[in-house]
């Protein structure tokens, strides 16, 4: 299938996964049902691979193994009538196991057709809920801190620029924090924080791709996580007809795993939306 590009350009990464065969009982009639047949999937799994080229490590990836025995597990498994419903089942636990976007093809070469053949398949593209177009438009709140090269006027413009992205969007007071540093680093001036909240039809990777072009117009640089910064945006909930959207892929987590533990996100976000919830819970 084609390929497939990422928020911000990037082609994504690919596994690929051919002819892989297993018996299964999946068919209109009786006799595919008591039968069986063979039935062969091919799947590209489109994923990064910053994490496991960094670290060598075979649990920063998804393992090819793994997947393969999930898919006979599908294909020996409940029967269906339709190769088109076990394309949708496997395409859905290959993105449950972390893929951004999945190919799956379903090859039935000994269906029941009265003609000469060699081959009839099925084929799906199916894109993580990270890459979807939020239907209705997305409801996001959106995090912003400074505390380099002149803070409160980084966050006004930035705030403005965020506004240009969203719809109905309102934003917080601005507030003053002491910079939390690590043991043992060199002090940091104070943060400026808000919060805007807003409307989108970005999908969650589209947006964060967004912001951090924003983040770079303003001069961020990325070399030291927690160090100073000129503009920092970060997601910290992103809502689909009032269903928090949950991810735990390290590119984009959500909700922001530190936001409930932070008065510098809670405190204006409230102040915006006194009835906003987290995790399913009031703000304060
Ligand atoms: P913190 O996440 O603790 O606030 P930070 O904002 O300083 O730290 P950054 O250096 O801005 O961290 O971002 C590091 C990476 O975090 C980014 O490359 C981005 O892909 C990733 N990230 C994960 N979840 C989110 C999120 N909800 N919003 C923004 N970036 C996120
Ligand atoms: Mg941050
Ligand atoms: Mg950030």
């Amino acid at each position: 299938m084609a390929d497939l590009y990422l928020p911000g350009g990037h082609l994504s990464d690919q596994i690929t996964l051919t002819g892989l065969t297993a018996t299964g009982h999946h068919g209109v009639f009786d006799h595919e049902k008591e039968n069986g047949q063979e039935f062969i999937v091919d799947l590209t799994i489109h994923t990064t691979f910053k994490y496991a080229r960094n670290s060598d490590d075979l649990g920063k990836t998804i393992n090819y193994g793994e997947v393969a025995d999930r898919l006979a597990a599908i294909i020996t498994g409940e029967p269906v009538n339709l190769i088109e419903v076990l394309a949708e089942r496997i395409a859905a636990e290959v993105l449950d196991m972390g893929a951004l976007a999945v190919d799956v093809t379903v090859h039935k070469p000994h269906a029941p057709i009265q003609q000469v053949f060699r081959d009839v398949s099925v084929s799906i593209r199916r894109l993580s809920v990270l890459l979807q177009t939020p239907k209705p438009a997305a409801e996001v709140v959106i995090g912003l801190g400074s505390n380099l090269n002149d803070p409160v006027a980084q966050v006004e413009i930035g705030a403005g620029k965020v506004a240009r992205i969203l719809m109905n969007e309102r934003k917080s007071r601005t507030r003053v924090t002491a910079a939390q540093v690590l043991p043992g680093a060199p002090s940091q001036p104070n943060y400026i924080n808000a919060i805007m909240i807003g409307n989108t039809t970005l999908s969650p990777l589209a947006l964060l791709a967004e912001l951090q072009r924003i983040e770079d117009e303003q001069g961020r640089t990325r070399d030291e996580r927690w160090g100073p910064r000129t503009l920092d945006l970060d997601i910290v909930s992103y809502k689909i007809a009032g269903r928090e959207v949950v991810s735990d892929d390290p590119d984009l987590t959500l909700p922001h795993p530190q936001a409930h533990l932070r008065d510098f996100v809670i405190e204006p976000w409230a102040e915006v939306d006194p009835w906003g919830t987290l995790r399913g819970k009031p703000l304060r």
